[in-house]
């Protein structure tokens, strides 16, 4: 397969939407990135990799980074995680509090932001230093040491995450959250602002492609049935009130986050990432979904 022709064919047909969509400016931070960016990175168990666009430039992977914290946590308590926070789809918007009132503070799942709320507390519980710990482990994943957060963004989130903090609040009143409420959103905003290129996602993002373990370095980060579980919640949970629209048009587990980036793989496969910072209504990037909707379509690539 001429995967490098098929994404400059993508490359070509996304023109009219480029610039479209609306930026994540709710995070001061994220206002002045530019809109028109694109960028498609596609990396093959092989080691054969294709590419078109912006694929070195850091973005900000903010929600995506929620996959590393499951991945992480998993590997230290198990299917403990599973007691404090469930894993169905919300069909709500990822910030949204109305379930978590009746469903008595246990979050839908761990790739919305009550989720991933709860999965800082236990970090912060079970991991000696987890922001070091969380770097530390997707630099592995990417064999990359040079990723980092950066804290401007984090800084500029913890002003405004008045939601988050309410999120919190509202899960300690039912005694899901253990820690102190400041730490968790300290903590949390933090590994949202983890800057990543197309290519080092697409690296870090492989060890799911293969079921778990390194590729290069052969280390088992996780079990293969933490891998399956893993890749059902991204399947079901990955793209916020979105993730039917994205099994139906593109067909691949992944996660995406509202800094416009979508990492996503086909296990036993490769492992593909889209960043373009234009979003649409859902919060998902709107050149993004379109891309890998035509990279499964061409490819005839996908779980189904
Ligand atoms: N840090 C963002 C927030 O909590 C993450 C949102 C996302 O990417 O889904 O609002």
């Amino acid at each position: 397969m001429d995967y490098q022709q098929i994404l400059e064919e993508i490359q070509q047909e996304i023109i009219p939407l480029i610039g479209k969509g609306t930026i994540a400016d709710y995070i001061p931070e994220l206002a002045c990135v530019d809109k028109n960016k694109f960028g498609m990175y596609l990396l093959l168990l092989d080691d054969s990799a294709y590419e078109v666009g912006d694929v070195q430039e850091l973005f900000s992977i903010q929600s995506i980074s929620k996959v590393f914290m499951l991945a992480l946590i998993i590997s230290h308590i198990g299917e403990k995680v599973y007691e404090r926070v469930n894993v169905e789809p919300s069909g709500d918007p990822f910030n949204s509090l109305v379930q978590l009132e009746y469903e008595g503070g246990i979050p839908r799942n761990p790739f919305i932001n009550s989720g991933a709320l709860v999965i800082t507390d236990m970090m912060l519980t079970h991991l000696e230093n987890p922001k070091e710990e969380l770097l530390r482990f997707v630099q592995e994943l990417a064999g990359d040491t040079s990723i980092a957060y950066n804290e401007k963004v984090a800084n500029s989130e913890k002003a405004i995450g008045f939601k988050n903090a309410a999120m919190v609040n509202l899960m300690k009143s039912f005694g899901n959250i253990h820690h102190d409420v400041e730490d968790v959103l300290d903590l949390y905003c933090t590994f949202c602002s983890i800057e990543m290129s197309c290519a080092q996602l697409a690296s870090a993002f492989r060890v799911f492609a293969n079921h778990g373990t390194g590729v290069i370095d052969t280390k088992k980060y996780i079990t293969k049935s933490q891998y399956k579980r893993i890749t059902a919640i991204m399947q079901t949970c990955g793209f916020y009130d979105e993730a039917g629209e994205f099994a139906f048009r593109v067909g691949l587990p992944g996660k995406s986050g509202v800094g416009g980036g979508i990492a996503a793989m086909l296990p036993s496969h490769y492992s593909i990432v889209v960043w373009s910072p234009g979003l649409n209504e859902k919060g998902n990037s709107l050149v993004g979904l379109k891309a890998l909707e035509l990279f499964t379509t061409k490819t005839g690539t996908s779980i189904f």
